[in-house]
């Protein structure tokens, strides 16, 4: 059972290398259990006891499931489709001494830098092209070979490479593309992969990202490594959670939302109002007033799931004295005094009740208290949507490097909690 969901997870990873091949990857397993699909620009009909999904910016995406009795609230998980990674800024090409074609790219979040030099690199994302029948539309572009490479400066040119090194994103990290003969070939390459003429591309969103695939290491085989597991662990997990539930009283809601990364503020983010506008279109389609809704949202919970920090092996005093998660121990509820996470007395409550039924373990997570953290979208989507709603995470080491760390056992536990939450 854990084999086979680990072998999913990495391919679900190692197909996603960007928010919007997370969302179609998604969106593909959802067609697949029977869900459809429903446009924001076009009227909804829904039905009791059907299954719908909706995407924004095709990054961001929310499905639901409606009872087939009257609604007893909402049971929401939310996770982010985004990593950080390097964008690449338009006219990307970049000369050196006639010699070398590299590629002028942009940091998107905040990444440890370091990991991303001396290992082969692509990119992936989308294009918008012009299509002479249907207009503008979006196609997906991922160059799955090998064919970029961030290279380092020798330590004789850096002799103090080895006593911190600051990163300057302008000089240091923009990859290595080719020989001069590649002049001009970029956006052809690009073209070429969305099977598109390079006039007709109007518009990209593309990254770069780390070519190693998964791996499973360690004495037993109990950990797991790949790019991008915050938080595409969580948005797996909970998807599968979502499918297995019973959904049987509750209105049952899957999303993963873009741009956490870069602070939530998008159109398609958490801080949008895309899980008010959604909550709100299915309640009016199913003939629920207003009213029903707000009472509905006072009889609801949300789980904010976005990977939370495991104790380093290298580092234990970065961590908390006495909140000490480690890989393979179980879901992370994460706690913060000043409500950067917004788990408090009554929602650690109400996910410790679920988990402790589900037969799953929770471990807890909080900053040292002299050591401020990083905040996640919970907070920010209850700005919207304002509900119970407690933080959690699974465990991982080096978060926000391109190929991160977490347990093997993790992913399974947070399937099964999810399942018994969506009731
Ligand atoms: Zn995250």
């Amino acid at each position: 059972m854990e084999r086979s969901i680990l072998k999913e997870l990495s391919l679900f990873l190692e197909t996603s290398p960007s928010c919007f091949h997370a969302i179609d990857n998604i969106k593909n397993i959802l067609f697949g259990e029977q869900f459809t699909q429903l446009h924001e620009n076009k009227k909804w009909k829904l039905n009791n006891g059907s299954r719908y999904f909706v995407t924004r910016n095709d990054s961001s995406i929310i499905a639901f499931t409606v009872p087939d009795r009257e609604m007893a609230g909402m049971r929401i998980i939310a996770s982010h489709s985004d990593s950080p990674a390097f964008k690449v800024k338009e006219n990307p090409e970049l000369e050196t001494d006639g010699q070398y074609i590299r590629l002028n790219v942009e940091r998107y979040g905040g990444m440890l830098c370091a990991p991303w030099l001396d290992r082969p690199l692509s990119v992936a994302g989308r294009v918008i092209v012009k299509d002479r029948q249907r207009g503008l539309c979006s196609r997906l572009v991922n160059i799955d070979r090998d064919l970029l490479l961030i290279p380092n400066l020798a330590i004789h040119m850096n002799r103090e490479a080895n006593d911190g090194y600051k990163y300057n994103a302008q000089k240091d990290m923009l990859p290595l593309y080719g020989a001069f003969t590649a002049k001009g070939t970029f956006m052809k390459l690009i073209a070429d992969a969305a099977g598109v003429e390079e006039s007709d591309i109007l518009g990209q969103d593309l990254f770069l990202y780390n070519r190693q695939k998964a791996s499973i290491w360690g004495a037993s085989e109990e950990f797991i490594s790949c790019g991008r597991l915050d938080d595409l662990q969580c948005a797996f997990a909970s998807l599968k959670g979502f499918l297995a539930g019973e959904k049987a009283s509750h209105l049952a809601v899957y999303c993963v939302l873009d741009s956490e990364e870069v602070g939530n503020t998008t159109k398609q983010g958490a801080a949008s109002t895309f899980l008010y506008d959604t909550l709100t279109r299915i309640h009016d389609s199913l003939c629920y007033t207003h009213e029903d809704y707000l009472i509905h949202l006072a009889d609801s919970f949300m789980i904010s799931a976005d990977n939370a920090h495991a104790v380093h092996p290298n580092h234990p005093d970065k961590s908390d004295p006495s909140n000490r998660p480690y890989l393979n121990g179980g879901i992370v509820l994460k706690f913060n005094a000043n409500q950067k996470y917004c788990t408090d007395g009554i929602s650690a409550a109400m996910f410790r009740d679920i988990c402790s039924a589900a037969g799953v373990p929770v471990q807890t997570f909080a900053n040292r208290s002299d050591m401020a953290g990083g905040s996640t979208l919970g907070n920010i989507s209850n700005t919207q949507v304002a509900l119970n709603t407690a933080d959690i995470g699974l465990p991982q080491l080096a978060m926000h490097s391109p190929y991160e760390t977490a347990g093997v056992k993790d992913t399974a536990y947070l399937i099964r909690a999810a399942a018994a939450f969506y009731c």
